[in-house]
Parts: C-alpha cells; sequence; structure tokens
C-alpha cells in the first residue's frame, strides 16, 4: 500500500485558479481538504474580464497580479478601435495569491507532481510515491489532466488544433499603451505592455503551420507564420489551445473543475471565468455527492458543462467570422463546430426542470427559460421565479409599484422592483400578458418524478 499523507474530505489535483478557489471554498464550508499541485512556474500574462474579478472580490479571495482594467485595442476584419477592458493578469502572482489563501484557510498544499488520480481508491497518488486519501477527490489540472479513458469519454469533442506561442518582446515589437488584439492572415496575436518596458506577445496559429521540424524551429516557424518577421521570444511558453470538452459526464468519484472539464479558446476570454465559476459548483456538488445525491450533482454538472461548451464554442466560431479571412486557419475555425446560432432567438418562454444551487445545496426546482436566459433562471432578487408567475395566473404584468402591492407584498420594496426590472429585461412588458408556456415542454435525461 502507498504511504498515505493523510486521510482528508476531499483532495484536490492541481491548483490553478479552478483547484485553488475550490479549494478556499470547500474549506471555508468545513471540509478537511488537501491539494496537491506543482507551483506556478515561469512568467505568463492572460487577460482577465472584470467580472471574474468582481466575483474573486466577493468571494473575499485575492487579487494578487491582476492590474487595473485597461481598454483593448481590437483591429479585427472590418472592426478597428477600442472595445471592452481587461485586467491584466500576471498568472504566477495569481496563482500563488490563491494558494496561499487556500493554506490560509486551512488547506493542505502540497507541491508535488501528481502521478496520478484513483477515484476508485479514494486517493491522489505523487511521483514521489505518498498518497493522499479523502472521502471525494477532485481533478483539476486543467488541460494536463489526462482524458477519461473509461466510456464517459465517449463524447469527447474537440475544436481545430491550434496553437499558441508567447513571450516578452522588446517595446518596437508592438503597441506599449494598451493590450491589442489583431487578426492576422494566418492566426491572431495579442499584446499587452507589462512592468519593466516590455511586451507580452502571444502569437496563435494553426497546430500545421509548426511544420515538419521539431523543437524551437517548429516554434519559430509558426510564430513568423503569424507575426512575420518579429523576433521570436527568447523564451517561448508553448501551448496547445484547442476548445475541448473532455468530460461531459461527472464521475461521481472525482468530479473535475476548470479546463480539465472543460477547455476553451483564449479567444472566448473565458477560460478565466468558466475556472472560476466552476469552482463555485465545488461545495454543492461534494455535499449532494457526500450525500449520496449522485443524480443531482450528474444532472447539474451535465448542463453546466456542456451548455457552457456549446456557447462559447459558438461564440468564437462568430469571431472567426467576423475578422472575414479566406485562409485555411480562418475557414476552418470559422466552421467549428456547426451552423446553429449562439443566441436562439426562437426560445419562447418557458418552464423546465433544472438543478441548481439554492442556499449552498443543490435542488431540483422549476426555472424560466427565456432568450436571454436559456440555461434557466430559478431566482431573481433572492425570489423563486416559476412560482411567482404562477401568481400573476395569466394576467397581465402590472407597472413597479403595483406589482409590489398586488403580487409580492411580502417582499420589500426594492426586491419587488428588482424582480419586475429583471423580467422587463427579459423582454416581458408592462400591461401584456406574460406569454410563457406552464406545462413543461422539455423533458430531462434524468429521473426526476413530478408525480412524487
Ligand atoms: C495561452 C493561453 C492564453 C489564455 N488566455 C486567457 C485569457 O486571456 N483570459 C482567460 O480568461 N483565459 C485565458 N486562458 C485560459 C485560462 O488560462 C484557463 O482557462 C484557466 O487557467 C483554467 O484554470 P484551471 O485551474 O482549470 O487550470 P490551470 O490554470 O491550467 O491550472 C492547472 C494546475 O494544475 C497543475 N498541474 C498540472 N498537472 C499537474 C501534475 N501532474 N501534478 C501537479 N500539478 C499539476 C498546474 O501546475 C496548474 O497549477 C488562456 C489559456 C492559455 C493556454
Amino acid at each position: 500500500m502507498a504511504p498515505q499523507i493523510g486521510t482528508f474530505d476531499i483532495a484536490i489535483a492541481g491548483g490553478g485558479p479552478a483547484g485553488s478557489v475550490a479549494a478556499v471554498l470547500l474549506a471555508r464550508a468545513g471540509f478537511r481538504v488537501a491539494l496537491a499541485t506543482l507551483p506556478p512556474r515561469g512568467p505568463r500574462y492572460e487577460g482577465m474580464s472584470a467580472r471574474v474579478a468582481a466575483i474573486l472580490a466577493q468571494h473575499h479571495l485575492p487579487l494578487a497580479g491582476i492590474g487595473p482594467a485597461a481598454q483593448r485595442h481590437v483591429s479585427w476584419g472590418a472592426f478597428q478601435g477600442g472595445q471592452n477592458s481587461e485586467h491584466l493578469a500576471d498568472r504566477s502572482a495569481f496563482d500563488t495569491g490563491l494558494l496561499e489563501a487556500a493554506r490560509a484557510e486551512g488547506v493542505s498544499v502540497i507541491y508535488a507532481s501528481v502521478s496520478s488520480v484513483r477515484p476508485e481508491a479514494g486517493e491522489i497518488c505523487m511521483a514521489d510515491g505518498n498518497c493522499l486519501s479523502a472521502r471525494l477527490l477532485f481533478e483539476a489540472r486543467g488541460r494536463r489532466a489526462p482524458r477519461q479513458s473509461s466510456d464517459l469519454n465517449r463524447d469527447e469533442l474537440a475544436g481545430p488544433d491550434t496553437i499558441s506561442v508567447a513571450g516578452f518582446a522588446p517595446p518596437q515589437a508592438g503597441d506599449m499603451e494598451t493590450p491589442r488584439i489583431e487578426a492576422r492572415p494566418d492566426g491572431w496575436v495579442w499584446s499587452v505592455p507589462v512592468d519593466r518596458g516590455c511586451l507580452w506577445l502571444q502569437a496563435v496559429g494553426a497546430a500545421a503551420s509548426l511544420g515538419r521540424t521539431n523543437g524551437k524551429a517548429a516554434v519559430a516557424e509558426l510564430w513568423h507564420s503569424v507575426l512575420g518577421k518579429t523576433a521570436l521570444p527568447r523564451r517561448p511558453v508553448v501551448h496547445a489551445i484547442a476548445p475541448r470538452l473532455t468530460a461531459p459526464d461527472l464521475d461521481p468519484r472525482c468530479p473535475r473543475l476548470g479546463d480539465a472539464a472543460v477547455a476553451l479558446d483564449p479567444l472566448s476570454g473565458h477560460g478565466m471565468f468558466w475556472a472560476v465559476s466552476s469552482a463555485l459548483m465545488a461545495v454543492p456538488v461534494a455535499r449532494a455527492l457526500l450525500a449520496g445525491e449522485a443524480d443531482l450533482a450528474r444532472d447539474f454538472y451535465r448542463n453546466r458543462v456542456a451548455e457552457t461548451f456549446w456557447r462559447q464554442a459558438r461564440v468564437g466560431r462568430d469571431f472567426y467570422r467576423e475578422a472575414g479571412f479566406q485562409t485555411p486557419f480562418w475557414q476552418q475555425r470559422a466552421a467549428w463546430p456547426d451552423e446553429a446560432p449562439t443566441h436562439d432567438t426562437d426560445i419562447r418562454p418557458h418552464t423546465a426542470m433544472r438543478v441548481v444551487v439554492q442556499d449552498g445545496y443543490l435542488a431540483r426546482r422549476e426555472v424560466l427559460i427565456t432568450r436571454d436566459a436559456p440555461g434557466g433562471a430559478a431566482f431573481a432578487a433572492g425570489q423563486e421565479i416559476v412560482p411567482l408567475l404562477r401568481r400573476l395566473n395569466g394576467q397581465a404584468l402590472p407597472q413597479a409599484d403595483r406589482f409590489h402591492s398586488a403580487v409580492l407584498p411580502e417582499a420589500p420594496p426594492q426586491a419587488a422592483r428588482a424582480i419586475h426590472q429583471w423580467l422587463l429585461s427579459q423582454g416581458f412588458t408592462e400591461g401584456a400578458q406574460i406569454p410563457w408556456d406552464t406545462a413543461n415542454r422539455e423533458t430531462e435525461p434524468c429521473n426526476y418524478d413530478p408525480a412524487a
């Protein structure tokens, strides 16, 4: 038997944002948690959206290495100009900050290389032969997490093979004022000024551009195919970045978080959002699994993971189309994953059963599905939406004050106003009857029995 470092409620493999945020939240929820990870290595910069920064701040998580928001300059086909803003994220400092926060919450953080995650034995084993034993494991080793070898893997889906090469470049290689993203005939480029007066330059191209050479020569070939004569950084950081749905189904002995479940195209700028939001589901999922409610956890996970993958894959496809290039790099990516619209404008408001998080636990609830909330909305301003709409009983949606007095008198006025506002934002109109189907139009692939 392998030597045990200790026995825990939960052991996590991988301490990127997904693993370490999950570790912090699980420890705060009262679980004894261990996390085994390689330490953050070498410089690496990414763009963090404001909503990720806001979620982290809301959960009192550190924002080490996160710079102020800066507007991004976009050069993408017909679109030229400023668009959105992003925070420069020094991933080494950011990841270290989160791991320190985990340790401060009482998580046993072990810096070691994980050699195997064994759900069947409830063990995470390290290259030095030591193992962590736990009632529940989480896999969060990002893109380096092994693919599931069992039949759980039958649905794995991946986009076109894409490679990112990045590194420090001298100031003359680009704009030193703002982050820039630019479409080029054979790929795209992201550049951002970092401290010490240099630029972080990232070239993204097709894996095929690596050519038939090996090692650094192949990397240089890809780099120059995208960036022309700009010199290759001295220490290029190379990543395979094809979008991938690795684990569409939940292994109830070892759920996956972040990139280990769904890895997105960095173009979407959604990777860290998914890593952090998947970590937010660790506590309710762990509670359900440890209470023997695997069906709830399975349905919750499957919906979230599939929805994230397909939506982001189609958002990415639309970005690639907008660049307007007709070269193989762009044609391939503009055609994947399919022709389905990113936003289904045909959705009529209707109800369906979904697993949602309520007060930190998973629960099956009726949700309202609308064009803007295709995944289903269960709550608005702390109120359950569907029972509330039933109170309207087919009547027209009153204006805000009457909505409070006639439909939701027990709620504080601000809450009633917030819900009224939310209904308007979903396309419902004051004075008009809410056009929604009260029958459950959808049947879920789960064991829910409405009669039970
Ligand atoms: C080139 C590139 C650019 C990107 N740009 C952006 C961007 O601009 N904005 C954005 O939001 N997202 C971006 N992303 C996506 C973002 O980086 C990921 O979605 C996010 O880091 C996922 O977090 P994670 O915790 O799931 O995985 P990771 O961050 O990959 O963390 C995995 C952790 O597991 C550890 N690990 C792996 N294998 C082992 C092992 N065998 N033993 C022990 N530890 C191990 C690693 O050391 C690491 O700490 C980019 C990704 C890439 C590759």
